[in-house]
C-alpha cells in the first residue's frame, strides 16, 4: 500500500513538471494569419512580377517561363508591335494550378516572375486564384525590395 502511495505521488511530481515546463516555455505555434510568420529568405510564395526604376513591367513576353512551368499555370498571350517588340496582351497565372518549384523564377531571363513570401492566398473560388497581370505587378518599392532579397542587387 505504502509503495503504491509512493509510487502515485512520484508520477504525479513527474506529470506536474512536464506541464510546468510547457507552460512556462515559449509556443511553439503561431497565430497565423493574426501574426505574420517569420519565413526563411528563401521561401516560395505566390507570384508576382516585377517593375524596373522607372516603373515599367521587366517581363518582355518572351514566354520562356510560360513554356517551363510544369503545371500549365502561366498563360501568356503578346503581340508584336511596329518595332517588333512584344505587346503582352493577356498575363495570367492560375496559383490553384502552381505547384511553386520555382522553374519560372529561375529560367526567366529578365528576373521579371517572382516567387514573393506571401501564403495567404486561400480562397473559396476557384476563380480567384487566377492572377492576372493587374494583380500580379508589384509596386516598383516592393519590386526593388524583392530584387534585392532574391538577388542581392
Ligand atoms: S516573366 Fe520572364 S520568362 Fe516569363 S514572359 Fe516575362 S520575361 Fe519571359
Ligand atoms: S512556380 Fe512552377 S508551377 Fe508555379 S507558375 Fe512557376 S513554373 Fe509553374
Amino acid at each position: 500500500m505504502f509503495h503504491k502511495i509512493l509510487s502515485m505521488t512520484k508520477n504525479i511530481l513527474i506529470g506536474m513538471k512536464t506541464v510546468g515546463y510547457h507552460f512556462f516555455r515559449k509556443p511553439l505555434t503561431e497565430c497565423f494569419p493574426e501574426q505574420k510568420p517569420n519565413l526563411p529568405h528563401r521561401f516560395r510564395g505566390r507570384l508576382a512580377l516585377r517593375k524596373d526604376e522607372n516603373n515599367k513591367i521587366t517581363c518582355i513576353g518572351c514566354k520562356t517561363c510560360m513554356g517551363v512551368c510544369p503545371a500549365g499555370a502561366i498563360d501568356i498571350e503578346t503581340e508584336r508591335d511596329e518595332n517588333n517588340k512584344n505587346i503582352i496582351k493577356k498575363f495570367n497565372v492560375n496559383m490553384g494550378k502552381c505547384i511553386l518549384c520555382g522553374n519560372c523564377e529561375y529560367f526567366c531571363p529578365q528576373k521579371a516572375i517572382v516567387l514573393t513570401k506571401e501564403i495567404d492566398i486561400a480562397a473559396c473560388d476557384k476563380e480567384e486564384l487566377e492572377f492576372n497581370i493587374n494583380k500580379l505587378l508589384l509596386s516598383q518599392k516592393e519590386s526593388s525590395k524583392t530584387l534585392k532579397r532574391k538577388y542581392n542587387v
